[in-house]
Formats: C-alpha cells, sequence, structure tokens
C-alpha cells in the first residue's frame, strides 16, 4: 500500500527486465555503491538459471526489448553464462559488470554465446576515472588495471562495451576527464568508446562517502505536473530478484520499492516515488538505461549536457590537467 501523500507511477510499458542476477553479493567493496554489496552482504542472493527461466517465461507476451543483468557482480554467478544464452532467445541483454573477472576465456565464451545468439549482447562496465589514482580510491587497489584488463579484452574479443562512470568531478572538469577516459582506454586497444557519465545516488556507502540527501530532496506531487513521466525508469521497467519484483533496480534496500511476489503482479503495480533517489531519477531521466537523456552532440550520455568531444585545454596527460 502506498502512502497517500507519497507520489506514485504506473508502468507504461515494460520496456526493460531488470534482473537481479547475483543478489548483493560482490568481488569489490566500493565505496560509492548505492546499494552497499560486497562479499559478505547476503542480503540478496543469486537467482539460479531456472529462476531467471522462470522470469523470461514469465516476461512473455509483455513485449520486453531489453533484459538487463545486474547485482552485484553478474560474473560471481556462477550459471551466469547458461542465463545469458537462454535470455539471448528472447531479447538483447545488457550485463553491468566490474569486469574484473574477465579472464581470456571467459570473454572467448561470450563471444561464442553472442555468435550464436540472434540478439546482441552488451556489456557495461563500469570504471570511476581514467586512472588508478582516481578510480581505485573508490572501487579498490588494482581494480583499475583489472578492468582495463577486462576491458581490453573484450574489445579484442569484437565487443564495444559502455564504460560507464560514475561522477565525481564538478562540471567543467567534464570535457578533460572524457578525454582522459579516451586516452587511457586507447591504451587496451578501444578507441573512440562509448562512454556514459552517472550522477551519484546519495544512497547505501555513497551517503556516507560524499553526503545523504537533504529533506528538501524529494519528489512531491506538485514537481510532476507537466513533467515527463517516461523520464523516470520505473514507468518503463521492473526488477526481478530472488526475493520479489521491484519497481526499479535502484531501490533494492528500500522494503517499500518491493511491488509484488511475480512479475504480473508487479507490471499492475504503481512505483512509489517516496525515496529521496527518486529525486536524482527526477533531475537526470532513466539514468540506469543504456541509452539515456543527456546524451550530447558528443555521443556520450553525461549529467551535464553537451560535453565538447575533445578538451583543447586539456593537452597531453588529460588526468593532470584535470586537477
Ligand atoms: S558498485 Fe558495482 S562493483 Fe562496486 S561493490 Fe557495488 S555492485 Fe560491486
Ligand atoms: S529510484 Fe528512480 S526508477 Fe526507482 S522508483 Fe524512484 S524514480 Fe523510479
Amino acid at each position: 500500500m502506498i502512502a497517500p501523500l507519497t507520489p506514485s507511477v504506473p508502468l507504461t510499458s515494460l520496456d526493460q527486465l531488470w534482473i537481479q542476477v547475483s543478489g548483493t553479493v560482490c568481488n569489490l567493496r566500493c565505496s560509492h555503491c548505492f546499494i552497499s554489496c560486497s562479499p559478505d552482504n547476503h542480503s540478496f542472493w543469486f537467482m539460479t538459471r531456472e529462476q531467471v527461466r522462470g522470469a523470461l517465461e514469465e516476461s512473455l507476451g509483455m513485449n520486453v526489448k531489453e533484459y538487463y543483468f545486474t547485482g552485484g557482480e553478474p560474473f560471481m554467478n556462477r550459471e551466469i553464462e547458461g542465463i545469458l544464452e537462454d535470455t539471448l532467445a528472447y531479447g538483447p541483454a545488457t550485463v553491468l559488470t566490474n569486469a574484473t573477472l574477465f579472464p581470456r576465456r571467459r570473454v572467448e565464451e561470450l563471444r561464442r554465446i553472442q555468435a550464436e545468439s540472434p540478439y546482441p549482447l552488451e556489456l557495461r562496465v563500469s570504471v570511476d576515472g581514467p586512472s588508478a589514482e582516481i578510480n581505485d580510491p573508490i572501487r579498490g587497489d588494482g581494480t583499475f588495471e583489472r578492468a582495463m584488463e577486462g576491458v581490453g579484452h573484450l574489445v579484442a574479443s569484437g565487443f564495444r562495451p559502455i564504460i560507464t562512470t560514475m561522477q565525481s568531478w564538478p562540471c567543467d572538469e567534464m570535457a578533460c576527464m572524457l578525454q582522459a577516459f579516451r586516452d587511457a582506454l586507447g591504451t587496451v586497444g578501444y578507441d573512440e568508446p562509448r562512454l556514459k557519465v552517472l550522477p551519484p545516488l546519495l544512497i547505501g556507502e555513497e551517503a556516507k562517502r560524499s553526503r545523504p540527501y537533504r529533506s528538501s530532496e524529494r519528489v512531491t506531487h506538485e514537481m510532476l505536473h507537466g513533467y515527463d513521466l517516461d523520464q523516470l525508469l520505473c514507468t518503463r521497467a521492473r526488477l526481478v530478484t530472488a526475493a520479489g519484483v521491484y519497481a526499479c533496480p535502484i531501490l533494492l534496500d528500500y522494503p517499500g520499492a518491493r511491488l509484488a511476489d511475480t512479475l504480473t503482479e508487479a507490471v499492475r503495480m504503481r512505483a512509489p516515488l517516496g525515496e529521496s533517489a527518486c529525486y536524482t531519477c527526477y533531475e537526470n531521466g532513466a539514468i540506469c538505461s543504456n541509452a539515456t537523456t543527456g546524451t550530447g552532440d558528443s555521443g556520450v550520455a553525461s549529467p551535464c549536457g553537451d560535453v565538447a568531444p575533445t578538451a583543447s585545454t586539456c593537452g597531453e596527460g588529460a588526468v593532470s590537467t584535470c586537477g
């Protein structure tokens, strides 16, 4: 039951079905993780291949356009390759990953799965800075090098992963940072990379690392007047977990966002916008999707809007000039 004063939105179409395939279990312990995943966070457990098959079958006839796999780290799930094979018979799939568990043989297996599937497989790799100096304090020692190695294997295998990064710098440094990303990714053979910059979500670990939301940062009924609700992921998606179906992949830790036991029930339910994280969605649009609003002429999705493709002021070694 949604509290009367809480704004809520209906699902208009189930374009995206998100699957919390590794629960809250991750091999990393990032200091900005908005659902506080870690090797010992077992609040949500892995989904089995059978459970995912059940969700896929249940989604038949719901006109799902894309399936997204998230966690935790999806490649911690020992059944992930089989799960992806199953999913790619239903539609396109995207896996959100930290790319630190990508030995060459696993990437070759992903390539084989893609080659034998009728739909595309996308990998979205999270890296939180264009250097170890910027990334590793957030994601852990050695993670930049491991992720870049994983990206190199993916690129060598023919994938063009979407590199996703949380914005931890001011907008006036954005062009320099993006150039630094391009330079760094070029060293592992990834030219003209696909980049996506996300705003921080001030919940979970990120609320401790930077700050929690202010009490004024809430979505109100008034704010929704004239607002394009399609901007909000919860009007176009649901999240299936091992313990019920949620409004979206952001609010896993919020019992109010658990809509129902089954997908069939959850698509009929309105999503409550009662949490502060909804304010970030309201301001930035569908931040979780592969394609987002805010994509400028540069082809980079960024909370700062349009960003020049190259920064003439960055010069050699762009990272150092970004402060
Ligand atoms: S941000 Fe991603 S990689 Fe880091 S702990 Fe959370 S789920 Fe794992
Ligand atoms: S966090 Fe975003 S996607 Fe989730 S319910 Fe709130 S507005 Fe919708």
